[in-house]
């Protein structure tokens, strides 16, 4: 295979902290990957149970149903994506870090040897599971890497690090640095979204923004003509540089 074919098929791992988050943030990269035969897996920390759930409380469903009715969303929504996905069921509001949880994603790392990560930005004043799963993703990516850390597997690579655009992105410090065209695959992300019934109200506001950012993307690519485009993108930040033999 060459070089640029092994690229298109490297596996993806996704750490969302709950049920919905890798649908709104990455859904396009994600159907993208595996549209082109990637393997994606979704590694989901929690439901969200407790936090993005507020229309399940509001109709008075209890604690359990509402796990199982999440986790039964976000299946459906990995699905329609074409990723497998994983729940650990770590709690949310708070999701709490411990080093039995980083250990977890750690054999997950070392278990789906990803060459591309997706997970949450850093810093996010308005919700601080999300940040707590992104500092927990970078550190087991670490940790996996290191030889001597006893989990079953190789060693870890080095795989990029791209970081989600938060649900208030001026707030947490985030800054497009990556403008990903999902246009072909928009319409994957969009039946996705629509599984998370639980989440009605951010379909229109994530199908908004992928529009945003595609007019971004456009203009980042070429002359600004003012002609009309369809163009649909996701945002992202990078942790590590880029590493490449050709500036491009
Ligand atoms: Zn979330």
């Amino acid at each position: 295979m060459s070089a640029s074919a092994d690229a298109a098929r490297a596996p993806v791992l996704v750490v969302s902290a709950h049920a919905g988050d890798f649908v709104w943030r990455a859904g396009g990269a994600i159907a993208l990957a595996a549209a082109r035969g990637a393997p994606v897996t979704v590694l989901c920390l929690s439901f969200g149970e407790r936090g993005e759930s507020a229309r399940a409380w509001r109709e008075g469903k209890r604690l359990e149903e509402i796990k199982a009715i999440r986790r039964d969303e976000a299946s459906r929504a990995a699905d329609a994506l074409g990723a497998t996905i994983e729940f650990l069921d770590a709690g949310d509001y708070p999701l709490r870090e411990s080093p039995e949880l980083v250990d977890e994603i750690v054999r997950c790392y070392r278990r789906v040897e990803p060459d591309v990560v997706l997970t949450h930005a850093l810093a996010d004043p308005y919700n601080m599971d999300h940040p707590a799963a992104a500092r927990m993703a970078l550190q087991a990516r670490v940790l996996a890497q290191a030889i001597g850390y006893d989990a079953p597997g190789e060693p870890l690579g080095a795989p990029p690090v791209f970081l989600f655009e938060p649900h208030q992105p001026e707030q947490c410090d985030f800054k497009p640095e990556v403008l990903l065209d999902i246009t072909e695959v928009f319409d994957v992300k969009r039946r996705a979204m629509e599984c998370l019934a639980a989440q009605q109200h951010m379909w229109d506001y994530y199908t908004e923004l992928a529009r945003r950012r595609g007019v971004q993307l456009q203009r980042n690519a070429g002359p600004n003509l003012g002609l009309p485009h369809g163009t649909m993108a996701e945002a992202y930040m990078r942790v590590y540089p880029q590493v490449t033999r050709i500036l491009a």
